[in-house]
């Protein structure tokens, strides 16, 4: 090579330090660190501004490259995550490579974790100093058009999963909706009514299940669940297994087979508060508006065989595996209620001790106590009701520390039913807070002051049956008061939180889902990404994300719907090939990569080498240190690239004294 082509080719480096308004100003002398930055090798230019990110902030870079003729920036400001996107795009819309661009955070890796400004100002430096030499190194990248399947898998066909699918849908893009109980509508059609507006469930979600049913986009799988997940986002390989239903669709939902049927067990779907057959639909408006046979309770008597006049139920159906191409998938299985066994003193197991969930069933027309409110042990009204919040939320002892958020809404929406149903009842509501936030919600519990419902500021330390009568003592101190109260109640009805589903951990691990510690699915950001998983293509819709009421789910999958729709719409996937790249001269084809890569984007070729799934990788690094040839390297995060970084920040902190 020349020395005219070495010297045409030499980097032209930009360096822009920001203030971040105080973020980083605070703590870093700024001005010192760009002056800096025009020490270092390759550096053409280098400024301090307040807002890099500001429309003026991106102009002033834009003009710094065209007036220096710069082909790499970097910008020392906040995270690679938070702010990348922003300068890259800047530059490329100069026509430049957007890999060209480097991002030196400054701010949480810096002035955020220290209150030492020589200390953070001469860290900045050495961080410019190595984000400078790096971006010397830096190679162009290009970006490729994958193509997509259009279409989308919803898993899970509770509130927020139909409203996902049905936005979907709406947009034109065929969905397989995947439910795992024999029908779909979750706990929205186990409730008795809604707050704030006590509308009954069943009206308000008819509309959204029929919909959803007679959609022509969206094809509905029940009794079935996701066994495993292959491919990538824009092209993910699905397995469902569906259980055998025993019933075929051309079922007329006559319900003679359940008339026959001699065995009857307790429904599921009324926690404890109504009975079935073993030939069943869970309940009256279910859709499908198919009967199962449980095969669990079933004896084979063949009764309902005989009985059914469209000769729909067939014993040997088997269960089926089928694979699904899908483009994106929402994730939205819902929550499950606490189970408040393991707060023993509290005495669950007691008949008159029961949840919420098993209150709202009690209360609804269709189970065995035809809507009234009775004790569960003898069946008759009780004259004292104890509703108890926060039961498995706000508890470390068992390991939620978190807030439902929802319990007081619903605990306070009961406690009014029985006062309306039952004024001369005494119901006495003990809560640690009132949480009621959101439109109409606080006029609400204003209304519920109102009833004559005794608000006791107070968690019970115990319900204990008393041994000299029918009743449960209630154990609570007032803390406003500080009065014990030693309430003998009739029934006690627990606000039990919202926890994870069982078995979403099994389900997280085929998804390759994180999960936050409480349980539930990790959101790629609590506030700018909620509705996006920690694994590209896949959203989080409702409350499988954190606890949520029916409003907030619904709004939070309208979201997941239209950020899983966005690549679908589009028709192709765009992806940045800064992925892992292996040398295939150094390549031993050992397929230790293989066994490293955590989401298996490396497979084995036709040649039988390993090829590198571009669209599935996510340039975590894992593969590299794994291969024993160093054939597998990340573009823009190669070895002569890095050991540049860390020779430069070495070399500044032996300069500038430090030993760090
Ligand atoms: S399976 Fe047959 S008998 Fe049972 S509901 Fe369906 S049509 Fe009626
Ligand atoms: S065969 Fe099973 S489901 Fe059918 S009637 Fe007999 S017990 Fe019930």
């Amino acid at each position: 090579m020349s020395k005219k082509e070495d010297t045409k080719k030499k980097p032209r480096i930009g360096v822009f330090v920001c203030h971040c308004g105080e973020n980083i100003a605070a703590m870093v002398d700024v001005k010192s660190v760009a002056e800096y930055a025009r020490t270092l090798p390759n550096v053409e230019f280098s400024t301090d501004y307040m807002f890099m990110c500001s429309k003026q902030g991106i102009q002033l870079i834009q003009d710094a490259v065209k007036e220096h003729n710069l082909d790499r920036t970097v910008v020392a400001s906040c995270s690679h995550e938070q702010h990348w996107p922003t300068f890259a795009k800047a530059i490329s819309d100069l026509g430049m490579n957007p890999h060209m661009h480097t991002q030196v955070n400054i701010r949480e890796w810096d002035s955020w974790v220290t209150d030492d400004r020589e200390a953070a100002t001469a860290k900045a430096k050495r961080m410019v100093a190595a984000g400078v030499a790096r971006a010397a190194q830096k190679e162009e990248v290009g970006t490729e058009k994958l193509p997509i399947t259009k279409r989308s898998m919803v898993i899970g066909g509770g509130v927020a999963g139909l409203r996902a699918a049905m936005d979907l849908a709406e947009l034109g893009i065929p969905v397989v909706l995947v439910e795992k109980e024999t029908s779909i509508g979750g706990h929205m059609t186990m409730l008795n009514k809604t707050f704030p507006t006590d509308e009954c469930p069943m009206c308000t979600l008819s509309p959204l299940l029929n919909g959803v049913m007679s959609h022509p986009n969206i094809e509905v799988l029940t009794l079935s669940e996701v066994t495993n997940l292959e491919g990538s986002m824009g092209n993910f390989e699905v397995e469902v297994t569906t259980k055998p239903r025993y019933v075929h669709d051309n079922c007329t939902s006559c319900g003679r087979c359940a008339e026959v049927c001699p065995v009857e067990v307790k429904n599921e779907w009324d926690h404890g508060f109504g009975m079935r057959k073993a030939a069943y639909k869970p309940f009256p408006q279910a859709l499908p508006s198919v009967f199962t046979i449980d095969m669990r309770h079933c004896i084979d008597c063949g009764s309902c065989v005989i009985a059914c006049p469209v000769e729909a139920i067939d014993f040997s159906m088997k269960k089926e595996k089928r694979t699904f191409k899908v483009g994106t998938i929402v994730v939205a299985t819902g929550y499950e209620e606490y189970d408040p066994t393991e707060i023993t003193a509290y005495h669950y197991e007691h008949p008159d001790v029961i949840t919420q969930m098993q209150a709202e069933r009690m209360f609804s027309p269709t189970t065995l106590t035809k809507g009234k409110i009775v004790r569960p042990s003898n069946g008759q009204v009780p004259k004292t009701v104890v509703v108890v919040q926060c039961v498995g939320s706000r508890n470390d002892q068992v390991g939620n520390e978190y807030c439902t958020g929802v319990c007081c809404m619903y605990g306070i929406k009961n406690s009014r039913f029985i006062k309306e149903h039952l004024p001369d009842t005494e119901v006495f509501f003990c809560y640690i807070d009132i949480r009621t936030p959101g439109l109409h919600y606080e006029e609400y519990y204003k209304r519920a002051q109102k009833t004559g419902i005794r608000f006791i500021r107070g968690r019970p330390s115990s319900i204990e049956p008393d041994p000299l009568s029918d009743k449960l003592i209630v154990d609570v101190e007032d803390t406003l008061t500080h009065t014990p109260y030693e309430i003998m109640a009739d029934l006690v009805i627990l606000s039990a939180g919202m926890v994870p589903p069982k078995g979403f951990g099994k389900l997280g691990g085929k998804l390759g889902l994180l999960r936050a510690k409480e349980g539930f699915a990790k959101e790629y950001h609590i506030k700018m990404g909620p509705v996006k998983s920690s694994r590209d293509g896949i959203f989080l819709a409702g409350a499988i994300q954190g606890p949520k009421d029916i409003t907030q789910s619904v709004g939070h999958a309208g979201g997941a719907a239209s950020a899983a729709a966005q690549p679908l719409v589009r028709g192709y996937l765009e992806k940045r090939m800064d992925t892992a790249v292996i040398d295939k001269d150094l390549c031993t084809s050992c397929m230790a990569c293989i066994a490293t890569c955590p989401i298996g984007a490396i497979v084995v070729g036709e040649a039988g080498q390993p090829v590198v799934n571009d669209a599935a990788c996510k340039s975590c690094g894992a593969c590299v240190p794994a291969c024993p040839t160093g054939a597998i390297q990340i573009r823009n995060f190669r070895d002569r690239q890095l050991n540049a970084e860390v020779s430069a920040l070495l070399s500044a902190a032996k300069a500038g004294g430090s030993n760090e």
